[in-house]
């Protein structure tokens, strides 16, 4: 789906509630209560559409990419929990009949419109703040994760089962206390909606986890490949393997339970068609799980969820590719390049690549054969360059990308980038003073936050 398409949908999603209530019940009160009312149920519907965004459908993130698709849900949160968070504050309580407390049951007889009385029974006025501050926690952890001691893996079981139980409580919420969310057609649209988000819930952790059991992979080799740097290849355990285009990444789950909440996304960095089906995976140790990948143990049983991502060069009719990698960033551009070389593409190609050191370039003798292969040229940037280095030396910065790429923005390449974000923020910055549009950058963060 396009980007404008998914805005689109997901505009029309969270205001449709709020346009069902005053049709159907009208705005009758002052309008710091009616703002407040909006508020709770924008923000209600927008949280219930929360799980659709992190959950890694196809139909969502196909088309803007898993990176935009997260960075959408993180924004998409803040704005939501700023709404849902102010709306009790917003209410004119004065103007309601509270003391004494209506008990539940004589509310609908009481002002069957609720125009005079809110629902703020002792249930519903504690689902209600149970739902706040549950929510405070998960966005608020969310935001701050680095700052915590739990690992990614635990931070994210913990998120799924919090944003559950906010949907839940807010839903009981919704339906006591709202003045609109009583009437049926609204009530029934929270169900359903938060029916499909609690779905989502299943799916991935257990609808997901099931079809990938029924395609193992096995570790069939684990080499060195630069410094903290390791070569995983996988091969397809009694199945005809995957389907993808270069540029593409898969989540994996590696030497564990195909229903392990440990699951890693990885470019990968071989081209499609090799020998057996077989996958490789360039992979950096970067943390607590990737810093154990030299010790798996070849033979292991692996499963692959992909191929995800939209870094892919493929059908785009450009009349040159330029490649801007920054390390581990190479892995995507390599299964480009190699597929390009399988395919004898004769477009002209550049591929920037920096690292800090030499002994961190990846794949450097197969970089060289490569550009004999193709009509490639490879720049090999090293910011601590060892002595004798006839490469170039710096940053992968602005100025480095205006010089390099001048040529190739003229001729109307498109641009591959991916690496660091410092290093992609410089690229950007290159590009953007010469004259590239955005559309003809694609680019892949390696990191959510
Ligand atoms: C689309 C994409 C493609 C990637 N391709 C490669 C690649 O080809 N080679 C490579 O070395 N690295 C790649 N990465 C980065 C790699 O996924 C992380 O380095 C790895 O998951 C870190 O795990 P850790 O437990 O070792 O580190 P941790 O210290 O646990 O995590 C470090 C950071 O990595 C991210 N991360 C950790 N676990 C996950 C997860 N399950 N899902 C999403 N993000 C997570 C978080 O931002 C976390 O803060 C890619 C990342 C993405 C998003």
């Amino acid at each position: 789906m396009p980007a404008a398409l998914l805005l689109a949908a997901y505009a029309v999603l969270v205001i449709l509630p709020v346009a069902l209530g005053w049709a159907r019940v009208g705005p009758a009160r002052p309008w710091m209560d009616e703002l407040s009312s909006a508020l709770a149920m924008a923000g209600f519907a927008a949280l219930l559409l929360e799980f659709l965004l992190s959950g890694r459908f196809s139909a969502i993130s196909g088309g803007i990419g898993i990176d935009r698709t997260m960075r959408w849900h993180q924004a998409f949160a803040r704005v939501l929990t700023v709404a849902l968070l102010a709306h009790p504050f917003l209410y004119d309580y004065a103007a309601f009949r509270f003391a004494p407390p209506i008990p539940a049951q004589d509310l609908a007889a009481a002002d069957p419109a609720r125009a005079a009385v809110l629902g703020l029974t002792g249930g519903s006025a504690a689902t209600g703040w149970i739902a706040w501050l549950m929510l405070f926690c998960l966005t608020g952890l969310a935001i701050f994760r680095r700052a915590t001691p739990y690992t990614y893996e635990g931070w994210r079981v913990m998120h799924g089962l919090t944003a559950a139980a906010v949907a839940l409580t807010g839903l009981l919420h919704a339906l006591e206390a709202g003045r609109y969310s009583a009437d049926a057609p609204l009530a029934a649209y929270w169900g359903v909606l938060t029916a499909v988000a609690l779905f989502t819930l299943v799916e991935v952790y257990i609808l997901r986890p099931r079809r990938l059991a029924r395609r193992p992979w096995r570790i069939a080799a684990v080499t060195p490949a630069a410094e903290r740097s390791w070569e995983v290849t996988l091969t397809p355990a009694g199945h005809d393997g995957l389907a993808f285009t270069p540029g593409q990444f898969a989540w994996l789950r590696l030497a564990c339970s195909p229903h392990a909440v440990r699951e890693h996304p990885f470019s990968i960095a071989s081209a499609p068609g090799e020998p057996e089906g077989r996958l490789r995976f360039l992979i950096k140790e970067a943390g607590d799980f990737t810093s154990t990948i030299g010790s798996l143990p070849v033979g292991a049983p692996a499963y692959v969820d992909g191929p995800h991502g939209v870094l892919v060069t493929e059908g785009r009719a450009a009349p040159g590719i330029a490649m801007l990698a920054g390390g581990i960033g190479l892995a995507p551009m390599l299964s480009m390049l190699r597929a390009a070389r399988t395919a004898r593409d004769s477009r002209p190609m550049l591929l920037l690549y920096g690292n800090r050191h030499a002994g961190q370039i990846l794949a450097r003798e197969e970089l060289a054969e490569l550009a004999r292969a193709l009509p490639l040229e490879v720049v090999h940037v090293l910011s601590e360059p060892p002595p004798g280095w006839a490469g170039a030396t710096g940053m992968l910065s602005r100025d480095l990308v205006r010089a390099r790429c001048a040529e190739a923005a003229r001729a109307g390449w498109i641009f591959v980038l991916c690496g660091p974000p410092a290093m992609l923020r410089e690229a950007r910055v290159g590009l953007a003073a010469l004259g590239v549009p955005g559309s003809r950058i694609l680019e892949e963060r390696f990191v959510y936050d």
